[in-house]
């Protein structure tokens, strides 16, 4: 923004004589040469006419009553705006007296009367642009001083042989010292540098003194009342002819808002804003740097990963922000397990290690110990670890128990970097995890293709389920005294758009260990109860449909009432599903087992053992469960005719299904040969590529119109 000397006028010349005619003459000649001029009759007046008009020159004559020239001169000065003005004083001539007294006062310059009148008028042009080349100085000082002070930037001079500073403001600012107490010297500079900056600064200068390097650098500086600056400085040396350094001059910068901004950045990219814990990138940065050490030393550096137990369904039930508050309490405890730990460890093997605890994101945290002499040391951490995590917490008044699953590896033998180290740590962890959750276990080779592989086949079934790739084939049951279809047993197929028709023998194991079996197999009854209706509806009644329950799904707190509710929606009759179990699912729990299945037979529901002969039931327990059907496993069936031992336990198994009043049907009937064998046992119904391999829901229809009513 221009101020208002900025914009160009017309120079007004102020001119104070008490003589009228020379007034008069003076104002006569500087108007015609296109000056503005005003007057005045005496020194009084002069200062009221100068705050009133502002000239840009003032012409004073030295003999005036009241108050003479110089002192006129000195008061003028005195006012605002009077040291940015020409002041010539009118002397006699020659008198080199008040020659010298003008300048004294104050004065510009000075000329003799009698006046040489065109050579006034030349003297004052010359005035005017020296006095607008002083303003445009002063202005552009102000400028530089204000964007100093914006910048937050001063200058400084030194001088070698004084030993003294010259600071500007800013820089005074900045130290927050006062020109007044400051003692301005080199010395007095370095005191109110930070002591652990000193010698930075002194080797600084003395490049610059001794081999004329110039220097930048950051540094920090106390202020009197103890506050931490960082300031930036660029400097260097001044030198006479002879390479003599004779003065030094530079800049200071306070950069405390950007280091600031800089320690924030930092932060911001190497911590866990929400538990203030390292984050990935420093955790990888540390263990770079503690693999390069104990490459050397010939120790060695353990990854142990942790992820809290069940951590999702905590968030779900109550909510991100109790989450967080549990994460921040978590990552408290475990810094105290983690410390206690780091000295027994030290105590214990004399040793330097460091321990240091990261949050990876989410409910995943890494700890890593380095200076390690045996493996197994992490093992003590680890354990420490695992009691600290469930330490109850309270949460909104809330106590909650939280377990967490460890992996560990060790360099060199789990692996020689980072990102491998840290992937078998993450799959030792999952182990943990599957072999019970709250514990540990050390990464084996092993582990990492399988757990590999599983996850992939996890995070594709769960897109499975969302895209609706999954298919259910029906294999149908025939009764050996009518040999008419009676049943359909109901077989999960995935059809995955790049690996074709998947098993379930490959996708169930993983549904099963990741839980997706549970939406998995409500798909299936809702689907397989749908299917049988529209059989029903079509004519084919009483069809009964088997659906193969899992374990994890059987175990679930509401498996009885989400089958119950299933039936609720599809309106079917209980009677016509059957569900199929295996022998080690009922045997895993059997007291719960039994009161199940019992609810779901009360309920009217068929009830059936699947492959049986391949576990261990108990024919105690056996007899307490309401079952209708026994199936006989494949493997038994494969071999009957040519095996004498399968056929005695085909045999035996028939038998007993008997005595207990139970139903069999054998499964895997390929041949005719083993269709009559079982036809003489009494075997009652057959499930089998002899009758039919499992087909989709369309071409079931078609089946049972050729083998039911031919
Ligand atoms: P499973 O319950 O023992 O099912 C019988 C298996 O034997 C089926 O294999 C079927 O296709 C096959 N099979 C039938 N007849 C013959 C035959 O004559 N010869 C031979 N060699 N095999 C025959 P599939 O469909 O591959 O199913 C494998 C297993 O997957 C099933 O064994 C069952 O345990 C599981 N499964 C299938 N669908 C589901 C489901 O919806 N839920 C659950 N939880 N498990 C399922
Ligand atoms: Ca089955
Ligand atoms: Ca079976």
């Amino acid at each position: 923004m221009l101020k208002d000397q900025d914009k160009k006028q017309q120079p007004v010349v102020l001119v104070v004589d008490d003589d009228m005619s020379v007034r008069l003459l003076i104002c006569e000649s500087l108007e015609q040469a296109g000056l503005t001029v005003k007057e005045a009759e005496n020194g009084v007046k002069a200062l009221s006419v100068f705050e009133q008009v502002k000239p840009d020159l003032v012409l004073l004559d030295v003999n005036m009553p009241k108050m003479d020239g110089f002192d006129t001169c000195t008061r003028l000065r005195q006012l605002p705006g009077g040291d940015d003005v020409a002041i010539v004083i009118v002397t006699g001539l020659d008198d080199v007296k008040s020659i010298r007294r003008a300048y004294e006062a104050g004065a510009t310059d000075f000329i003799t009367k009698p006046v040489n009148w065109p050579i006034l008028n030349h003297r004052v042009r010359y005035m005017l642009r020296s006095i607008d080349a002083l303003r445009a100085l002063h202005r552009s000082e102000a400028r530089l001083s204000q964007a100093q002070s914006i910048a937050r930037l001063g200058n400084w001079e030194r001088d070698i042989f004084s030993n003294k500073l010259y600071w500007s403001d800013e820089i005074y600012q900045i130290f927050g010292l006062e020109p007044q107490t400051f003692d301005a010297t080199y010395e007095a500079f370095l005191r109110a540098v930070h002591q652990e900056d000193q010698t930075y600064v002194i080797n600084a200068v003395d490049r610059a003194l001794h081999k004329n390097k110039q220097y930048s650098i950051d540094y920090r500086i106390i202020l009197p009342d103890g506050t931490e600056r960082a300031v930036h400085e660029q400097g260097q040396a001044v030198f006479d002819e002879t390479g003599k350094a004779i003065g030094m001059h530079g800049i200071v910068q306070d950069i405390s808002k950007r280091k600031k901004a800089e320690a924030r950045i930092r932060f911001l990219a190497y911590y866990d804003i929400l538990t203030g814990l390292p984050n990935r990138q420093l955790f990888k940065e540390h263990t770079d740097r503690a693999i390069s050490t104990a490459q050397r030393n010939g120790t060695k550096v353990a990854v142990i990963f942790l992820d809290l137990d069940h951590f999702k369904r905590i968030n779900d039930t109550l909510g991100h922000n109790a989450g967080d508050k549990l994460l921040k309490k978590i990552s408290k405890n475990l810094m105290v397990g983690i410390r206690a730990a780091d000295i027994v460890a030290r105590t214990e093997t004399g040793k330097q290690s460091m321990t240091s605890l990261s949050r990876l994101g989410g409910d995943e945290f890494t700890i890593l110990l380095t200076g390690l002499s045996e493996a197994e040391h992490a093992a003590v951490v680890a354990k420490r670890i695992i009691e600290h995590v469930s330490l109850p917490v309270k949460i909104d008044g809330q106590e909650l128990y939280v377990t967490g699953s460890v992996g560990i590896a060790v360099y060199p033998e789990d692996g020689e970097d980072t990102d491998t180290l840290l992937k078998n740590a993450d799959a030792a962890m999952y182990y943990a995890k599957e072999a019970d959750r709250n514990n540990f276990q050390f990464y084996a080779k092993h582990m990492n293709a399988s757990t590999l592989a599983r996850l992939d086949m996890e995070a594709k079934l769960k897109k499975a389920l969302e895209q609706n790739e999954l298919v259910l084939y029906y294999q149908p049951q025939v009764e050996m005294q009518t040999d008419r279809i009676v049943g359909l047993e109901a077989l999960i197929r995935w059809q995955h758009p790049e690996m074709g028709l998947v098993s379930p023998a490959e996708f169930i194991p993983v549904a099963e260990e990741t839980g997706l079996i549970v939406p998995i197999g409500k798909w299936v009854l809702k689907t397989a109860c749908a299917q049988v209706l529209v059989w029903h509806r079509a004519g084919f009644i009483p069809l009964r449909i088997g659906v193969n329950v899992s374990g994890r799904q059987f175990r679930q707190q509401d498996f009885v009432q989400s089958v119950k509710q299933i039936l609720d929606t599809t309106c079917l009759d209980p009677r016509y599903l059957e569900i199929e179990l295996t022998e080690s699912i009922i045997m895993h729990d059997v007291e719960k087992a039994i009161a199940a299945l019992c609810e779901l037979k009360e309920a009217g529901l068929h009830l059936s053992v699947d492959d049986f002969g391949t576990g261990y039931s108990s024919m105690n327990y056996l007899k307490r469960f309401p079952l209708d059907t026994l199936k006989i496993d494949y493997s038994f069936v494969k071999d009957i005719t040519t095996d004498s031992n399968d056929a005695a336990i085909v045999k035996a198994t028939i038998a007993l299904a008997k005595n207990l009043d139970l139903a069999t049907i054998a499964e895997g009937v390929e041949t005719e040969e083993q269709l009559t064998f079982l036809r003489e046992q009494g075997c009652d119904q057959i499930q089998g590529y002899l009758i039919s391999r499992p087909m989709p829901a369309e071409q079931v229809e078609e089946l049972l119109l050729r083998h039911n009513t031919g």
